[in-house]
């Protein structure tokens, strides 16, 4: 014998279950003339390999690098021991007798293999829209618990016939332990019906028929992967108006899915980094710029020059787009900032009023999921909103500790689960101030805790005391509970995703967030880590006349900043002769019903109501997304004189400058183009400033951007740039939303930290 035999024992963890992982390992050994065994438990992937060590060798090298597409390992543990003798190389069944630590993987868009399977007349799925493999097909949204296996998700109401079993049990098929495996004989089927749950289209003439309801002009609910759509025509105004008038969504802009690639490239100017998001796994809603010649209706994506959409991603979706021959608006079916519908009764009473005809089936849906959102801002691709296709794949941290959980905050929020050096999120889940997303949110966190087996030691909420989340973490629970000041989660979460643990300086821009003081924050300057922060910069304080009511209405945040500015005499701007102001100055002179605020997001407000933007939003950010997209970005234009003052430790910057120079700008006659370009130069000019003076007291030289303004490509962009040719060291988010679904991990990383500090 040339080399000495040996018989190692590899244990694996990561996403390497429902992907193909077995087989490959399988196929490896075989390869390499090894013999042993490999099986799913629920603490990873465990294999025992015997042959040559030199085999071996070549065998672990491949392994971590020549991993099937949607496979990541994030730990991996091999060890000699005593040899065995086995004649073959087997694959053997679950074990559910250790700990739970393998992940579950995402949906998963539908493979290329499949697609072109699905559209062979020769092959037995012809046109069967339920085709999946290893390396595709739904995983999280119908799993109930681990290890991942066929008994454990929606599909164990379908027995396989014999040709899906032999394909299921045969080691080099590609559909080899595909938990959703089907075929038309065996697995789920389609139904087309109208309003009162009549059936008007079964099975493989469903797609056709709602193609054409769709060509006339009908809306169609479809069950998709992790909640049903809202279906339209993209290019008939006449319906996506209809739509919206049902549906009771104004203005926010409405995604568009395209059959391929060449009909996205039709819809939007895609750059490479663009395309391949599109293109990925996770198949998300990108959002690009839209081309004017592209016949989508003006009513999709109204005052913006950008348009979301993604690429077909299940088979269902194929089948649909190419019946129908062009784009199709797909919205999620659900009233605003509620959980998306998943259930086919539940869609048919709460999509009543909304759907003309449902396209169903029979395969459940367990856990809903809205399509994620990203865009690329700063030349990387960033998340705006994470769900279908990410979750529940981890953040890899940088250390491991007691479990945690924490429970985000209140708009567009998330929870989040520690459990060793991973940190798993999960989807959107919307505005957690209604009871149906409140549902939701228990719904997500009990899911999480049962496929990843998880005791937290302690749970973490934001400081707001009169947030749902709060109260569920303070009274539910009966575990320990810890509040986190929202700004310092924001500047926690990007450290963890930046695997870094600080101190480093924030820059926190949002709209707002409960400060230690009892004023609402949103534009801060912080120095932490996940022990604690202090507040070194701010803007200005202004006041917010009537809170919520203004951050409605722009034009108030203007008026109460005018007022703020010019105490008595407000400059002859035009918006102002629009509105009833008077009340609002009232109210700002007696410091009535005017919580203050250091909020980014109203300083954006204001300043769009003033130069003659937005006035009334009809969506959260509106105003600061159409000013942001107003802006002459080929300008020449210098910034505004900016002013910081230090007044008790705290570098004040300046909000009544720069109104006092935009109010004359705006009465010179400026250009609302013009205007929005020196005001994004100035808050980056003037961020950055604020920065270099915190470094100067502590020296620091890393700056953690977070917050839901840094959507903003321009504050992003700029800042990233002007910062790092200061010699600052830059982080970001970009696996998170910089917005507040990152806020639930920043809560975890500094539950955890407490933890520890308490302990020792
Ligand atoms: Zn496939
Ligand atoms: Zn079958």
């Amino acid at each position: 014998m040339p080399d000495n035999v040996q018989r190692r024992r590899i244990v694996v963890n990561g996403i390497v279950q429902g992907i193909g992982f077995r087989p490959f390992v399988y196929n490896l050994a075989h390869s390499l003339g090894l013999t042993g065994l490999v099986i799913n438990t629920s603490a990873g992937v465990k294999i025992e390999a015997e042959g040559a060590s030199s085999g071996l060798d070549d065998f672990e090298t491949s392994l971590k690098n020549d991993l099937p597409p949607q496979a990541i390992l994030t730990s991996f543990a091999s060890h000699v021991i005593p040899l065995c003798h086995d004649k073959t190389f087997t694959i053997g069944f679950s074990q559910e007798n250790e700990k739970a630590s393998t992940q579950i993987a995402p949906d998963l868009a539908l493979c290329p293999d499949c697609l072109r399977e699905l559209f062979d007349p020769n092959d037995r799925r012809y046109l069967y829209p339920f085709i999946n493999c290893t390396n595709c097909g739904p995983r999280y949204s119908i799993v109930t618990g681990i290890p991942y296996d066929r008994e454990k998700t929606a599909m164990r109401h379908f027995a396989m016939c014999a040709d899906c079993r032999r394909e299921y049990e045969d080691l080099s098929n590609r559909r080899f332990h595909a938990q959703p495996n089907a075929c038309p004989d065996c697995g789920p089927q389609l139904d087309l019906c109208d309003s009162d749950g009549q059936v008007i289209a079964r099975a493989g003439q469903v797609p056709a028929k709602a193609a054409e309801l769709l060509a006339t002009g009908k809306i169609l609910a479809v069950k998709g992967l992790g909640g049903f759509h809202l279906a339209v025509g993209a290019a008939n105004e006449a319906t996506v108006r209809e739509l919206r008038r049902r549906k009771g969504r104004e203005e926010k802009p409405l995604a568009v899915m395209a059959g391929d690639i060449d009909m996205a490239r039709r819809l939007c100017r895609l750059d490479q980094i663009e395309v391949e998001a599109l293109l990925s796994y996770a198949a998300p809603i990108v959002i690009a710029a839209a081309r004017g010649d592209s016949g989508v209706a003006p009513s999709v994506a109204p005052f913006t020059d950008k348009l979301g959409v993604m690429l077909a991603y299940t088979p269902l979706h194929h089948l649909l787009l190419r019946e129908f021959g062009g784009p199709l608006v797909m919205t999620s079916a659900n009233l605003s900032e509620e959980p998306i519908c998943i259930d086919n009764r539940e869609a048919m009473e709460r999509l009543a009023e909304i759907a003309d005809y449902f396209l169903v089936h029979d395969r459940d849906i367990y856990m809903r999921g809205d399509d994620s959102v990203v865009m690329q801002i700063a030349g990387e691709i960033r998340t705006l909103r994470r769900g279908r296709g990410y979750v529940p794949r981890p953040i890899g941290l940088k250390d491991g500790g007691p479990q945690v959980l924490a429970v985000g905050g209140e708009l567009k929020n998330t929870v989040c689960l520690l459990k060793g050096d991973q940190a798993l999120l999960s989807q959107h889940l919307g505005d957690i101030k209604n009871l149906e997303a409140f549902k939701f949110f228990r719904e997500a966190i009990a899911h999480l805790r049962e496929i990843f087996e998880a005791e937290p030691q302690l749970v973490v909420h934001d400081l707001h005391p009169a947030y749902l989340s709060t109260g569920w973490a303070r009274e539910e629970q009966g575990l320990p509970v810890l509040a986190v000041q929202h700004h310092h989660a924001h500047l926690a979460a990007c450290l963890a995703e930046n695997r870094k643990d600080g101190p480093a300086i924030g820059i926190i821009l949002d709209g707002s967030g409960y400060g230690p003081d009892g004023t609402i924050w949103g534009g801060e300057v912080l120095v932490g880590d996940f022990n604690g922060f202090k507040r070194y910069s701010c803007f200005e304080p202004m006041p917010l006349p009537g809170g919520d009511a203004a951050v409605k209405a722009p034009w108030r945040t203007a008026v109460a900043y005018l007022e703020k500015t010019f105490e008595g005499t407000l400059p002859d701007l035009p918006f102002l002769l629009d509105h009833d102001i008077e009340p609002i100055r009232e109210m700002v002179r007696k410091a009535f019903n005017s919580p203050m605020t250091s909020s980014c997001g109203r300083l954006f407000d204001a300043v769009a109501a003033m130069s003659g933007g937005r006035q009334v939003i009809a969506y959260e950010g509106q105003a600061a997304i159409e000013l942001m997209e107003a802006a002459d970005r080929n300008g020449e234009e210098l910034p505004y004189r900016w002013d910081i003052t230090q007044k008790d430790d705290i570098f004040y910057m300046g909000v009544r400058c720069l109104i006092r120079q935009i109010g004359a700008d705006v009465l010179a006659g400026s250009p609302q183009a013009l205007i929005s370009l020196r005001f994004h130069r100035t808050l980056v000019e003037m961020l950055a400033d604020s920065a270099e003076r915190v470094r100067k007291v502590t020296g620091l030289t890393t700056v953690a951007l977070s917050g839901g303004s840094f959507n903003n490509y321009l504050l992003l962009d700029g800042l990233i740039r002007l910062l790092g040719a200061k010699g600052f060291e830059v982080l970001a988010h970009q696996q998170l939303p910089a917005g507040d679904g990152c806020l639930s991990l920043g809560q975890a990383v500094i539950g955890r930290q407490h933890l520890w500090n308490t302990k020792h």
